[in-house]
């Protein structure tokens, strides 16, 4: 399946309008989580938060529900979430824990439940994991030079960046920037060429924005602990939802953009293997 296993998709977003002012799309991560924290689902969430370098996230074990929207928004740039998975268990004490994972981190937070190499007693404390869609991330220096070089703009100036339209987008205060992704290709993690997973097909609940209108989001729901949390925080208001196939684009162009990582990285590979480059696969 191009989407991975999943039992439903929806439309959705946070109903808390605090949330909807800072999220990337339809606060579905902040939400979930926050709620997941109130229900003692969770005692914690490890999430990728602010530091003092503008737009360089520092995982964060949030305690509480100000400190979970204090992470939202996407950085698109990397966090070590997972080792901070092992700080929340080792140094917080926490029993169940929460985060928030792109695919590759995904990929490898499974690996640790299925072979708890050196996360002995930390794998199994892992209670709820909200993946988000990924089709590329940048290094740091990457980003400095999209936005201050490219874009002339500055880090410290951006409010909000995205990628969607087939741009990179970046948001000050008085202006809106964007660069045709075609001017952003090669400053992406090499890494990233040869990853196949679009939709975290690993986690609890995957989101992203494709398939949805702007402030929405669309969610797969994938475990029973995913879907039960869901349906849990949709019935007690938090997040309220759309049939995905009343939406436009919908399914069909996530269906469309998932393909299409997997076939490009799938020649990447190859291509790799015939140069005789080491494939992880
Ligand atoms: C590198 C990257 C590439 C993406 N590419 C796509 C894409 O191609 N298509 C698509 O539909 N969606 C993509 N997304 C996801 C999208 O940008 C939103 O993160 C997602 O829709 C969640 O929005 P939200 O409003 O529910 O989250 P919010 O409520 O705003 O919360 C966002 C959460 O993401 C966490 N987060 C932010 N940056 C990172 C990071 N770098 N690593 C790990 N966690 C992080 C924050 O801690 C926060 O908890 C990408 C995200 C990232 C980080
Ligand atoms: S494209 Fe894949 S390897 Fe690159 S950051 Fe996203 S999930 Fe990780």
């Amino acid at each position: 399946m191009v989407l991975g296993t999943y039992k439903n998709a929806v439309s959705a977003r946070a109903t808390d309008k605090a949330i909807q002012k800072v999220s990337q799309d339809g606060g579905i991560v902040t939400a979930l989580l926050s709620y997941a924290l109130e229900e003692k689902i969770i005692e914690g969430a490890v999430v990728a938060g602010p530091s003092e370098t503008p737009w360089k996230p520092e995982p964060l074990v949030a305690l509480t529900s100000d400190e979970i929207i204090s992470a939202a928004g996407t950085k698109y740039t990397f966090s070590p979430n997972v080792w901070a998975l092992k700080e929340a268990v080792r140094s917080y004490g926490l029993e169940k824990v929460g985060t928030v994972a792109i695919p590759c981190q995904l990929q490898g937070i499974r690996k640790t439940q299925s072979y708890p190499f050196a996360t002995r007693f930390v794998a199994d404390k892992i209670k709820l994991i909200v993946g988000i869609f990924c089709m590329e991330n940048f290094p740091y220096a990457s980003l400095q030079t999209l936005i201050n070089e490219k874009l002339n703009s500055s880090l410290s100036l951006t409010e909000k960046m995205d990628i969607g339209k087939g741009k990179f987008w970046s948001y000050t205060q008085d202006e809106e920037l964007a660069l045709p992704l075609k001017d952003t290709h090669g400053y992406e993690q090499a890494g990233c060429n040869i990853c196949k997973d679009y939709t975290a097909e690993l986690s609890d609940v995957s989101t992203g924005s494709v398939g949805s209108a702007d402030g929405w989001s669309t969610v797969l729901t994938r475990t029973d602990a995913g879907e039960s949390i869901f349906t849990k925080a949709v019935d007690a208001g938090i997040i309220e939802t759309k049939d995905i196939a009343d939406v436009k684009p919908g399914l069909p162009l996530l269906e469309k953009l998932s393909n299409s990582k997997k076939t490009k990285a799938d020649a990447e590979i190859k291509s790799r293997i015939e140069l005789g480059l080491p494939v992880p696969f």
